[in-house]
Parts: C-alpha cells; structure tokens; sequence
C-alpha cells in the first residue's frame, strides 16, 4: 500500500518537471512511512533525526503516510526542520507549494513521462472496515472507500500503454472490493482487468480470511493471466486467540479456504501472517498456531510477536501478559519450523518449467523475477533479457527462498 503511495506521488511529481536523484543533490526529501508496528514508526523518527544535517533553508523535508493521521502537527513540534506533513493521497496543495518554491517545468525534457515499472500498483479501497484489536490501520487510514470499477480498469489500461506487465491490486482487506456503481465484488473486478491486452498477470493483495469467496478463486484458477497465489494472514491458529483479535472468523473457516483453494488450483502458492504472543496467548495456543503452521504447508509465513499499538483495542483493554523471552522463543520455534517446510516446498518445483516474468537483475547480474505463483525465480545462463519478458525456464534448483533454472527448450 505505501509503495502504490509513493508510486502515485511520485508520478505527480515527475509530470510537474521533478526527477528521482540521490539526497545529496536533492532539493526535496519526502518520507513515506508505516507505523503498523512500533519499529517502522521508530525508523522514521531516526530518519528525521537523520535529515537535521541535510537540512538547510533552500531544501525541504516532507512527511506523508500513516504517521501524519497518528501524530499530525506533533511531527512539526517534534521535529522543527520539517517543512510539511501531507496526508495520504492529499497531494494537491503539497504538490502546488512547490511548484510555486521549485519551478522545474522549463528544465530538460522528463525521461519518465508515465513512471510505470513491470509491475504497477493500483489501489482500489483505501481504509480498513475491520476492527481487529491489534491493528492501527483503520485508525490511521480511515473507513473503506472503493474505486469505481470502470476507474480501476482504466488505471489498469493505461498502465500497459506505459509499459507496465502485470498489475497488483491492492487493499487492506481486497476481498471486501465492491464498486461502488455497482458493477460488482473482486472477482467481477479480476475478471474485467484479466482481458486487457497485453496484460501478462494480475495479483491483487491482500485477502481476509472473512470475505474470501469461491467464485474469486474459480476466476483464478480459469485464467491464465491472474497469479495463483493468496496472501492470506491467519494471524493466530488458535479460535479463542482469533476471538480475542475480532478476526470474524475460525480456524475451520480457513482451512476451508485452503481446501477450496488448493483443489481449483493444487500449485497454488500461500503466504500468510502470525502474531505470537498476543494477550492471553497460553502455550496450549501457541500449540495450536503450531500445528496449523506446519498442516497448512504455507509457501512463506510473515511472522510478528506481539507489540501493543497505543490506540487500538488491545493496547488499552487487553494485558499484555505473554513475556518478551516468550514471545521470542515462540517466534525463533515458528521460523525453524517453517524454513523446513518452505523448503520441502520448494524443492517440490525441481525439474519443473515454470514462466518466469522478469523484473530486474540481482547483483550477479543474473535476470530475476516471479512465477505465477509468487515464487522468485533467478534465470541462469539467459542471455539477453529485457525486463517485463516471460521467459519459459527449467528449475534446476530451489532453496526456502527462491528457485533457480535454465532457459527452457
Ligand atoms: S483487516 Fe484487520 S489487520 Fe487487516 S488492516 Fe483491517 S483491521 Fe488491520
């Protein structure tokens, strides 16, 4: 979500004459920020200690993201050489002020005229309708607001004409998309951006578990140009914890899903989020997380131990009881197991052609990208390959975290 944030910002500044360059030679430094977790929020506040040195009169510091609908004019308070705080997707008048500051248009012709990479992000909720007790975002981000569908389309359209391969979609809980002219939910949504030419694949991110429907997976497992890959966070495997996060859902539920998903689509690629150590979390539950862990076979597991977000339900209602020596030997026990499991996975995808869509190279030089199914793939021995191709590629070798392959006959 930040990074479709930064995407559209910086696209409004290429197209008022702006360009991309390091700190040192730049005018304007904007920081886009997170605070979904204690140590994103203090990042930021070490960046802006940072930027005292590069501050001088003629350069400006910028705030947006989630942190200006937490902290709002504190932020100036705090941090006095900051110029401006811009709330998320408010960019006109920031935009405007320097313009009026920085006048570039007369510069040299933009290199970017429609700053689209192989992958372009389009947002079609903004906001959050669940109340989860350990989660911030409905607080700094709002209440839903869907994008038209016909709006979305057309983001899509001209993303390709730009250059773009694929598209992600994005929402705090995408599931939930409705357009609201009433052209329909996500699958209705999926269905209408597969068919634009050109366009190689759609991901859309992130699922809840709550909202997920059949007929979305039935449109991914027809086409061959939606990526087969959920990322779908459980967050606990253990039914009276999900009750305390008002997740809205039960452990039985999920497994449903995967069952539903994994039978339209048996390669499908799964990621999903846990939270260790929430308030109340008894060994017997954390057990229970555990053992849901390793029967679901994730792909990846994006996993947290627990920190009260000032604000949200659990910091202020609930004790947070589990100690942090707890938390930790919780969240090392769950990352041991499931390096084990991704990489069982893995090697599941040995001698396997897979499609690869290449984003860049590594620092080996070596072409790099995505299978459908979420997985990055490195391409050895390629030759020539230019970003945004689809290259038909062997797997020769896989590790927890990627695969490896060569150019397939
Ligand atoms: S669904 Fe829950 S965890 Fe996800 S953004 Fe909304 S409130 Fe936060």
């Amino acid at each position: 979500m930040n990074s479709a944030d930064s995407e559209s910002l910086a696209r409004r500044l290429l197209a008022a004459g702006y360009l991309e360059d390091s700190l040192e030679r730049a005018d304007v430094a904007i920081l886009n920020t997170c605070v979904v977790r204690q140590a994103s929020e203090d990042r930021v506040y070490s960046k802006l200690h940072e930027l005292k040195w590069w501050k001088t009169p003629d350069r400006t510091i910028a705030v947006t993201g989630c942190i200006v609908a937490k902290e709002g004019e504190n932020l100036t308070r705090r941090f006095p050489h900051l110029d401006a705080v811009v709330p998320i997707g408010d960019y006109d008048d920031f935009v405007a002020n320097l313009e009026a500051r920085y006048d570039y248009s007369q510069g040299e012709p933009l290199p970017h005229a429609g700053r689209t990479g192989v992958s372009h992000y389009v947002r079609v909720i903004q906001g959050c309708d669940h109340n989860c007790t350990f989660c911030i975002v409905p607080r700094v981000r709002g209440r839903e607001k869907h994008v038209p569908l016909e709006a979305v389309v057309a983001e899509c359209r001209q993303a390709v004409v730009d250059g773009a391969k694929e598209v992600v979609l994005l929402g705090q809980n995408v599931d939930d998309y409705h357009d609201p002219d009433g052209g329909g939910g996500l699958a209705a949504l999926v269905g209408e951006v597969e068919k634009i030419p050109g366009l190689r694949r759609v991901r859309f991110m992130t699922s809840h578990p709550q909202d997920l429907e059949i007929e979305l997976l039935e449109v991914m497992a027809a086409s061959d140009v939606v990526c087969r890959e959920l990322q779908l966070p459980i967050q606990s495997g253990d039914d009276t914890i999900l009750k305390r996060m008002a997740r809205g859902y039960q452990t039985r539920h999920y497994r449903s899903i995967v069952e539903n998903a994994r039978r339209l689509m048996p390669d499908i690629g799964l990621v999903t989020d846990v939270i260790v150590g929430f308030p109340g979390e008894s060994e017997a539950a954390y057990l229970n997380t555990r053992a849901l862990v390793e029967e679901m076979e994730f792909d990846v597991v994006h996993i947290a131990m627990y920190s009260p977000r000032p604000g949200t339900f659990a910091a202020t209602r609930m004790d947070d009881d589990v100690p942090h020596a707890e938390k930790l030997r919780r969240l090392n026990d769950l990352l041991a197991l499931q390096r084990g499991i991704a990489a069982r996975k893995t090697a599941r995808w040995l001698g396997r052609d897979v499609e690869v869509l290449i984003e860049g190279r590594d620092e080996l030089n070596r072409p790099f990208g995505r299978i459908r199914q979420g997985k990055r793939a490195i391409v050895m021995r390629s030759g020539e390959v230019a970003p945004g191709e689809v290259l038909n590629v062997r797997v020769v070798q896989a590790t927890a975290g990627q695969l490896l392959g060569l150019p397939a006959a």
